[in-house]
């Protein structure tokens, strides 16, 4: 399944986007589930025997999705927030699959404080979060896995990862073993900011360098999703491929719409960064380069990392429903 959305929030960031899902070459399912609907991006990656795997990626994914914070264009949410619903899903999947399944997920949350817009990015388990920003390319989520630790101890580098026999083993994940706890960052949105989220069927099969590769040079993000999971399954396909791309523009406007005052920006490409030059925006923190821990990030305000006093009222219903729409899966 794929396609491309595009969608605008009151504040003025624009986001457009694309995913997509394949079953890969060797696996009989599908355990992979994603959702992709503003302001929240997030891909789920089951595991378990005979369907428990997607039991456990889908109850997350329909779990996230059922908070009203995440959904409808919100840019409220929180880290705390985050983390609650993330603990309830945890305990969906355990009640409904007596805790032998379980789910990694990872993905970005887009929120705003005072009008200046944030990736609040969250990670458990060996899925990926990457950032594209001002030609810049990294992971931003850590992985939690056997592998990773071995490349923090020194014992053996990123690219012996990619082949190491305990690749697959994870660390922490939703629904099954004993720690669950998700890792958080926030990271400002720069303009042009691409975002990629995506499970370890695409990160395992193919390089970073080939994964920026195509993020760089294909403008349209569905058409660096497509091409994303065409590499993957022509380097073997060995697992389930999710790919999710976002965009965003028009950081630092406040146009609500879709024309920018052209007026007051000099003459330049439709792609080109745009200068910050409304005077109505308000300015823009220091810029770090990589993204800098919740925990030890003093200069966002409160706010952004408490509760917020007042929360959207969505139906439930409506955006599980949304949800599992959003994952089904054709192999065709
Ligand atoms: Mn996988």
């Amino acid at each position: 399944m794929s396609a491309a959305q595009d969608s605008t929030a009151s504040t003025g960031v624009r986001l457009s986007f694309g995913f997509g899902t394949d079953r890969g070459l060797r696996r009989e399912l599908n355990e992979d589930a994603f959702l992709a609907a503003d302001p929240l991006f997030a891909v789920a990656d089951g595991m378990g025997g005979h369907e428990a795997g997607e039991v456990a990626s889908r109850e997350c994914i329909k779990t996230l999705s059922s908070q009203g914070v995440l959904t409808a264009g919100s840019r409220a949410a929180t880290a705390a927030e985050l983390d609650h619903a993330l603990r309830e899903a945890d305990t969906r999947i355990r009640e409904l699959t007596n805790a032998r399944a379980g789910t990694t997920v990872s993905g970005v949350v887009l929120v705003e404080e005072r009008g200046v817009p944030y990736w609040l990015v969250f990670n458990v388990g060996d899925s990926r979060t990457y950032r594209l920003s001002q030609g810049s390319f990294s992971q931003v989520s850590v992985d939690h896995s056997e592998v990773q630790e071995l490349v923090d101890a020194g014992f053996i580098t990123p690219a012996e990862a990619l082949t190491h026999p305990r690749r697959h083993v994870v660390t922490r994940a939703l629904g099954t073993g004993s720690d669950t706890e998700a890792d958080f960052w926030l990271v400002p949105v720069e303009e042009g900011d691409r975002i990629l989220v995506c499970s370890d069927g695409l990160s395992g099969e193919i390089s970073d360098e080939q994964i920026h590769r195509a993020l760089g040079t294909l403008r349209h993000p569905q058409d660096a999703v497509d091409s994303l999971i065409q590499t993957a399954l022509r380097s073997g396909g060995r697992d389930n491929i999710t790919v999710v791309v976002v965009d965003a523009s028009n950081v630092h406007g406040n146009n609500s719409g879709e024309t920018l005052n052209t007026a007051q920006m000099p003459r330049a490409g439709a792609e080109d960064t745009l200068p910050r030059m409304d005077p109505a925006t308000e300015p823009v923190p220091a810029q770090p380069q990589a993204p800098i821990p919740v925990e030890v990030l003093e200069s966002i305000p409160e706010s952004v990392l408490s509760p917020a006093a007042t929360l959207p009222e969505t139906s439930p219903a409506a955006h599980a429903a949304a949800a599992e729409s959003l994952h089904e899966e054709n192999h065709g």
